[in-house]
């Protein structure tokens, strides 16, 4: 997986004698255009969401296997039995295929790596419920705890002023604190900042898509819940 560019952009280290046409991108078109598969590392542990195109790539490669749910119990099919599988029991008509020209081949929800066994980190997205996490809900001025509906977002320095939404630049802040503050620098208002707000550090690729809630059915056991 030389040159592997996982969903959270985060790119592992290439691996000895590896294949360079198995990255992983974000350009590869896939060949269904909403069906995403979610890829672990050997260790079970998810490293990435791919699509349909690139999960066939790594099946027919033999560098990946389909977890299949059969009975309560995880099957590991490789290429081969995954296909016999999709002739054998043919996919219901509103379930997502790969046409063949012989019979239509189930996409698969989870492919585990045979030989791939680090763990990438990614960066967690920056969004109103990462402030808020990374914050832990607490107002970064007056140092109250709230619950999420009851707190802003606010503008350290204020977007009219440049100020930009970054890791850096955003705090969770009380809705009276907010207001006190307005549109202006927190001296300006006679306030501090309890601590100073830096980016998060990078977290298991399953905890950021966690967070981010990017889950699929069939994913859940897979990935921790937020
Ligand atoms: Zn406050």
């Amino acid at each position: 997986m030389q040159g592997a560019v996982l969903s959270c952009g985060e790119e592992p280290a290439p691996t000895p004698g590896a294949e360079s046409d198995l990255s992983f991108s974000r350009e590869a078109a896939p060949v269904h255009p909403s069906k995403r598969v979610l890829v672990l590392n050997r260790n079970w542990q998810a490293v990435g969401i791919v699509g349909v195109k690139r999960a066939f790539l790594l099946l027919f490669r033999e560098d990946a296997r389909v977890i299949s749910n059969a009975k309560d119990a995880h099957a590991l099919l490789d290429i081969a039995q995954w296909l016999e599988l999709s002739a054998r029991h043919p996919p219901a008509p509103e379930e997502e295929t790969l046409a063949t020209v012989r019979f239509p081949v189930r996409i698969p929800s989870v492919l585990i790596l045979s030989g791939y066994d680090r763990l990438p980190m990614c960066e967690v997205h920056l969004s109103r419920e990462g402030i808020l996490s990374r914050d832990e809900c607490t107002c970064q001025y007056c140092g109250q705890r709230h619950a999420e509906s009851e707190l802003t977002i606010d503008h350290i320095i204020p977007r009219e002023r440049g100020g930009r939404s970054t890791w850096e630049n955003l705090v969770t802040a009380c809705r009276d604190c907010n207001e006190r503050k307005a549109n202006r620098l927190p001296h300006e208002a006679g306030m501090r900042l309890t601590r100073r707000p830096r980016r998060p550090p990078r977290v298991p690729f399953a905890a950021a898509a966690a967070r981010e809630g990017r889950f699929e059915a069939a994913w859940r056991e897979f990935l921790p819940v937020a």
